[in-house]
């Protein structure tokens, strides 16, 4: 026990018998103990009383003397005032180092606490978002950027993705916000000038797109002038036609490339959801499968469909074919001869499938997550040499998410791929018609 307190008890030992012996001598022994402690209680109330008031006054102060005990208590909490003071000066700088860190950031950032209300705010937040460090503390994010597509980001928490929208002070200003949380109920608005680079996207699409338009009529012309020639029974072309049969080869493909591109800068550009009809899947189906079979040729593939006649989607069927007919298309080129492939077109509880299945070569998983990137083929030759543009997929990645779909790859070597899209269950549609080819072998 520490010493104070010691002396403390034997001075109260010492008090209570002094008054135990003065009233045992006068007969009154309890009246006597009970005055020695009303008095200690007094005592004990007084210094704790001018504790009191010395630890609500002046902060610089120093301790009133108290007595041994409350002395020593006096003396502690001194010292933690003095350390709590001392703690408080350097976390003050820090935030101010915070602060200052923050405000010459280029990026919002903004504290949303519970209930998403605003704690606090950079000084980008104020010229990107009109947000105010002062006027706007408590008020609720969703009150002050009303943005649709940004208070339905907000209200799905799902940390990691991101949103695009107008800045309330400029619709020109293009914000890119993404959320991180962090505490037990903060998260940290972050939002980013994006214009800039949106900008330069569109440049670049609009370049491309450009570039295919130019270049599509002077080929068209060429390619229509080398097959005039080809037609052509003149014998003074005769030991031209091999090279001229490579240069209308070579100008199909540029064609094709050109097309493709094209296609791929349309669906880019797109921004308004699509006006959407009810598409005869497996109609469509039946059909890509016999231009599948045409592109067989002699390697006799054995292509099969299955399709539920009554599953129909809602969407685009240009769009739509253009992604089927892509994915049939390469199971065909890259499955050898003979290979089997199916297209099975079924529905379950989470929506609407087509997976395009082939016991071909297969690729190896290296190769799988940027197989829908413009150009980006596992073998550059073979790929050319089956007639590819490299750009298949990228246009099946994109007519997929124009639906609300999206591609599934699982392939293995030597085994062969499944190319399933998945599209959701609003996406499906009552059928308009019945004329549907099913279950049919197009061996
Ligand atoms: P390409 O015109 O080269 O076929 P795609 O974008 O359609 O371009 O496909 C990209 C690459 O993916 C192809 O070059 C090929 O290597 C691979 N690929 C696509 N489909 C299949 C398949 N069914 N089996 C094996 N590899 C495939």
């Amino acid at each position: 026990m520490a010493t104070p307190w010691l002396a403390l008890w034997r001075r109260l030992a010492l008090l209570f018998l002094g008054a135990a012996l003065l009233g045992w001598l006068a007969d009154r022994l309890t009246l006597a103990l009970l005055l020695v402690a009303l008095g200690c209680l007094a005592w004990q109330f007084w210094q704790l009383h001018r504790l009191d008031r010395w630890l609500r006054g002046d902060r610089d102060a120093s301790p009133p003397r108290l007595g041994r005990v409350w002395d020593d208590v006096a003396a502690h909490i001194a010292r933690l005032r003095r350390q709590s003071r001392k703690r408080k000066r350097k976390l003050s700088k820090l935030f101010q180092q915070f602060q200052q860190a923050t405000a010459a950031l280029p990026d919002a950032a903004v504290v949303l606490g519970e209930d998403d209300r605003m704690v606090w705010c950079n000084g980008a937040a104020q010229r990107l978002l009109g947000l105010s460090p002062t006027r706007d503390v408590g008020r609720p994010i969703v009150h002050l950027v009303r943005y649709p597509g940004f208070v339905t980001f907000l209200a799905q928490r799902r940390s990691g993705d991101s949103v695009e929208f107008p800045s309330p002070l400029d619709d020109a200003l293009l914000l890119g916000a993404r959320l991180v949380p962090y505490g037990r109920k903060q998260r940290l608005l972050l939002a980013t000038d994006v214009s800039q680079l949106r900008r330069l996207e569109q440049m670049r699409r609009d370049f491309v797109a450009n570039v295919s338009h130019e270049l599509r009529t002077p080929l068209t012309v060429i390619s229509g002038y080398l097959e005039t020639l080809l037609d052509s029974e003149s014998p003074a072309l005769e030991v031209w036609r091999q090279p001229l049969h490579r240069m209308q080869e070579q100008s199909r493909r540029m064609l094709h490339i050109i097309e493709d591109l094209l296609l791929l800068a349309r669906l880019e550009a797109r921004k308004e959801p699509l006006p959407r009809q009810p598409v005869n899947v497996p109609a469509l189906l039946a059909d890509i499968a016999d231009d599948a079979l045409a592109l067989s040729g002699d390697q006799n593939h054995q292509i099969e469909v299955s399709a539920d006649p009554a599953l129909w989607i809602l969407g685009c069927e240009k769009d739509l074919r253009s992604a089927f007919a892509n994915l049939a298309f390469n199971a065909v080129r890259y499955t050898p001869a003979g290979g089997r492939i199916a297209l099975r077109w079924f529905a379950d509880a989470s929506g609407a499938h087509l997976a395009v299945e082939d016991n071909g070569e297969g690729i190896a998983p290296q190769h799988i997550p940027r197989l829908t990137e413009r150009f980006y083929r596992v073998n550059r030759d073979r790929s050319r040499g089956s007639g590819g543009t490299g750009l298949g997929l990228s246009i099946v990645k994109h007519v997929l998410n124009h639906h609300g779909g999206q591609l599934r790859i699982s392939s293995e070597l030597g085994v062969g791929s499944v190319f399933a899209c998945d599209f959701p269950a609003e996406a499906r549609a009552e059928p308009t018609a019945v004329a549907v080819r099913t279950g049919i072998d197009l061996r």
